[in-house]
């Protein structure tokens, strides 16, 4: 056997925006064993890592410094001497104003391999999410990056900045937010003009990003009144001038808006990337899991006897998807499944069974259990005919009901998986949450809806937090919320992703 070795991965996250990482960074940090990260590092880089990782806080902000470097280079050394693959990750990039080198030069001393991983660093992304051009045909011939402090504790500019008055270029100043004035006057004394084009971007690549644009000759006054937070990034120079009419970033609909997500895990990463394509920041609090059928008999004894039934009825999506998974196990051709007529509550479930170029005949216009029970009677097809529901555990008795006693058929019901309620208090975007609140809750069924209700001691927000509006998929959710006193907000058209994303940018677009 291989005997592992240690090693250090000096890793850039980028600037915020955890899709620019690169390949690689996520490829290392998937595997690592310990995570050494900095302040200025998206908590969803902490998602990556295994169970079995172990996470260090070194963060570094102004005026709060948990670890000083010398016992950062410590806990590197002393994890990778022990054999441990160690993440050290670190804002934008490794080498640029991230005190990269001493940590080269302290593992060096004590023999440990390392890797350097390159990251986006700020300024290159935050001209780009904010639509800064660094150069631009006579604009520019060079493009400088300059730091206001090296250290953050450090009192005076280290850096000469009025020698680079006449660059003719633009220039990039990182950790300068707190010396703006020193920095402007010292530009100006440099032979800079008033009218030379400059942009603050605070915050950049991330959902709560803002940008300002002026001249060096109102730099210091219009940031002082504007609401530019660190970290924030200066530019300088006629290329930063450059007027585009929109803000691809900060325009798009949703952007800014915190909307949380509420279904299992697995069934949210569709609805979450499509949200923050919109711009908006997504929680995840997981509300209800879907898990299989524990009943294999049943589902066995439903299949043998699947092609006695003239309609078969699918309730959701799961339902639909956990059929046909367990449909393929049991038989390996689609013509096994019979000549039987298919319903659907709704156009979600309705497109899985129609991948498998299987017709569906009928979808209530209005899509509840209620709705497709009297559709279903109303085709006058269903007095002493054979009829199966797949459905979940919950949320059926109204349709099989009304199916029995209204349209006179047999029902055999096939729950196929089961709902369970999540244990909120795990979710890692909890704690986010209670803190700073969110612009919508959205509940994608009644059982979404019912768990929030059961766990909320443990959703209570900050003082200081947003409260969020709700959001409801279809009639039953929100029938579910007004019965428990919660007013919905809005309710999509279909319980579809796009439907509830259209109802989002209706009530959130500027
Ligand atoms: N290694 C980092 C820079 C660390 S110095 C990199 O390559 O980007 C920290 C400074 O970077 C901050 O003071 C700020 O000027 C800048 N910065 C980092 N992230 C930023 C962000 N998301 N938006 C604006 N500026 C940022």
């Amino acid at each position: 056997m291989i005997s592992k070795k240690g090693k250090v991965f000096l890793v850039g996250a980028g600037p915020g925006d955890p899709n620019l990482a690169t390949l690689r960074t996520r490829e290392i940090i998937l595997q690592c064993d310990v995570l050494v990260y900095d302040h200025l590092t998206n908590p969803e880089f902490r998602k990556w890592v295994s169970a079995e990782c172990e996470q260090i806080d070194v963060g570094r902000s102004p005026g709060r410094h948990t670890v000083a470097q010398d016992d950062i280079g410590k806990i590197l050394v002393s994890k990778a001497s022990d054999k441990q693959i160690v993440v050290r990750l670190k804002g934008g990039d490794p080498l640029v104003f991230g005190r990269c080198a001493e940590e080269m030069s302290v593992l060096d001393d004590a023999g440990i391999d390392y890797e350097i991983i390159p990251g986006v660093t700020a300024a290159l992304a935050c001209a780009a999410y904010a639509g800064i051009p660094l150069s631009h045909g006579d604009n520019g011939s060079s493009i400088s990056f300059l730091t206001g402090h090296e250290d953050v504790t450090k009192e005076s500019l280290r850096t000469d900045f009025a020698k680079f008055a006449d660059t003719g270029g633009t220039l990039c100043i990182y950790m300068g937010m707190s010396k703006i004035e020193e920095i402007a006057t010292s530009l100006l004394q440099g032979g800079m003009p008033l009218d030379k084009p400059a942009a603050i971007v605070s915050n950049g690549t991330l959902p709560i990003q803002r940008h300002l644009r002026c001249n060096l000759g109102d730099i210091v006054q219009m940031s002082q009144t504007s609401d530019l937070e660190a970290p924030a990034i200066i530019f300088v120079g006629n290329a930063v001038g450059l007027s585009f009419r929109k803000s691809w970033f900060e325009d798009r609909p949703l952007f800014g808006r915190r909307i949380v997500v509420t279904r299992s895990t697995s069934q949210n990463s569709k609805m979450k990337s499509k949200l923050e394509e919109l711009g908006a920041e997504v929680l995840e609090l997981p509300l209800i899991e879907i898990l299989p059928t524990e009943d294999r008999t049943l589902v066995a004894e439903a299949f043998a006897g699947i092609a006695t039934y003239e309609w078969v009825i699918f309730t959701s999506a799961n339902g639909a998807r956990e059929f046909m998974r367990l449909f393929f196990l049991a038989y390996e051709d689609i013509r096994s499944f019979g000549p039987m007529r298919i319903a659907c509550v709704g156009e979600a479930t309705a497109a899985i069974l129609r991948a498998y170029n299987l017709e569906v005949e009928l979808i209530p216009k209005v899509s509840t259990a209620e709705n497709l029970a009297q559709e279903l009677v109303a085709t006058d097809s269903l007095d002493s005919a054979n009829i199966l529901v797949i459905t979940g555990n919950r949320n059926r008795e109204v349709l099989v009901s009304m199916l029995e006693t209204v349209g006179h058929a047999i029902v055999d019901v096939l729950p196929i998986y089961d709902t369970d309620f999540c244990d909120v208090s795990k979710a890692e975007d909890l704690e986010n949450f209670r803190d700073k609140g969110a612009d919508a809750i959205i509940f994608t069924s009644s059982s979404t809806a019912l768990s929030y209700i059961e766990q909320e001691d443990d959703l209570i927000l900050k003082k200081t937090a947003q409260t969020p509006v709700f959001f409801s998929f279809g009639p039953e959710t929100s029938k579910t919320l007004k019965e428990n006193n919660l007013a919905v907000a809005a309710e999509s058209d279909k319980p579809s992703m796009d439907s509830i994303i259209k109802a989002l940018i209706s009530r959130f677009i500027k």
